[in-house]
């Protein structure tokens, strides 16, 4: 295709669409930019410096992947759509160092692929309007993957963007809140109206900047980290003694003195405790268990670390 189109335009993209044959797949998140105020908002937020690395996961018809292909980013688009796919390899043609690559975001093992596709120690951004159906599962690898990006810029769910940025006591606080926090500095930078999409989503969004936080435990805590936080959420309405006496299996006495060690009161609610506190206790528990060589169900009390 000799002329770009002008994809914030609908009839340009409804046109674009139909000469491949194409049709947004609700079943695939396909809600399209066509405000060219947003895409621009969204591009200048990510900061893109000439021939540094971007991904951008989900570029559909490319509104946002040719607005940083034209700032000359070295430029990764991952589509599973094959046929966006396709029409995204056509239309990118003029910019080489722009790839598409036809793959599921949620299958990819990123540390491997951004060594393979990137130069080593320069930095690398993720750039994405996520399918909302992707957005949970993504992040919940990207933190087991801890977080392999300088920079994200994300439009998520106006509902994801308040999980991800809510403080202990918030009604929407949960360990999605806590996982964010703890690997990443997330700050809301504008709301989107779902007047920007066609067809438009029915929900509104929200764009978040995140950027990977130095981490405080080591990987073997963050194991632990990761067994408390999923588990105490799960029973968020019980007291941090019960649920962790129940999720562990913990005696009272232990989970009570592991609690006392971190400094927490036993009684209180998971929702109260702040990720340094989630980080405190886990580093407690990991050292008790690898201190006993623990089987969980074991009857002895920790002493205070
Ligand atoms: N970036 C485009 C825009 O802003 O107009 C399209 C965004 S649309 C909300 C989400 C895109 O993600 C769609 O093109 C969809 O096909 C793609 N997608 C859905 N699931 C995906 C997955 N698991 N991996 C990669 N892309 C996916």
């Amino acid at each position: 295709m000799s002329e770009l189109p002008n994809l914030a335009s609908p009839r340009e993209l409804m046109l674009l669409l139909e000469r491949y044959g194409l049709k947004p797949q609700h079943g695939l998140g396909q809600n399209f930019l066509i405000d060219g105020n947003t895409i621009r908002k969204i591009v200048a937020a990510a900061a893109l410096e000439p021939g540094e690395g971007v991904v951008e996961i989900g570029p559909g018809a490319g509104a946002i992947t040719l607005a940083m292909a034209r700032l000359q980013a070295r430029l990764l688009a991952i589509e599973l759509d094959r046929g966006l796919a396709g029409m995204l390899s056509d239309l990118l043609r003029p910019f080489p160092l722009v790839t598409v690559l036809q793959a599921d975001a949620l299958s990819i093992d990123w540390p491997a692929l951004l060594k393979r596709s990137f130069p080593p120690g320069r930095p690398v951004k993720l750039v994405s309007n996520l399918p909302y159906y992707i957005s949970a599962p993504l992040l919940y690898k990207l933190f087991q993957e801890k977080f392999p990006f300088d920079r994200a810029v994300l439009m998520f769910q106006k509902e994801v963007a308040q999980r991800l940025t809510a403080l202990p006591g918030d009604p929407s606080y949960g360990n999605l809140s806590v996982l964010c926090q703890y690997y990443t500095d997330a700050a809301i930078l504008f709301k989107v109206s779902r007047r920007a999409f066609w067809p438009s989503p029915g929900v509104d969004s929200v764009v978040l900047a995140m950027e990977p936080r130095p981490r405080e435990l080591t990987a073997a805590e963050e194991l632990a980290f990761w067994r408390i936080v999923r588990s105490v959420f799960q029973q968020r309405r019980k007291t941090l003694l019960n649920s962790l006496a129940l999720a562990f299996p913990y005696p009272r006495e232990l989970a009570a003195a592991l609690l006392d060690s971190a400094g927490i009161k036993p009684v209180r609610r998971p929702e109260t405790l702040s990720v340094g506190e989630f980080a405190t206790l886990s580093r407690i528990i990991y050292n008790y268990e690898r201190k006993n060589e623990r089987v969980a169900g074991d009857d002895d009390v920790p002493q205070p670390q």
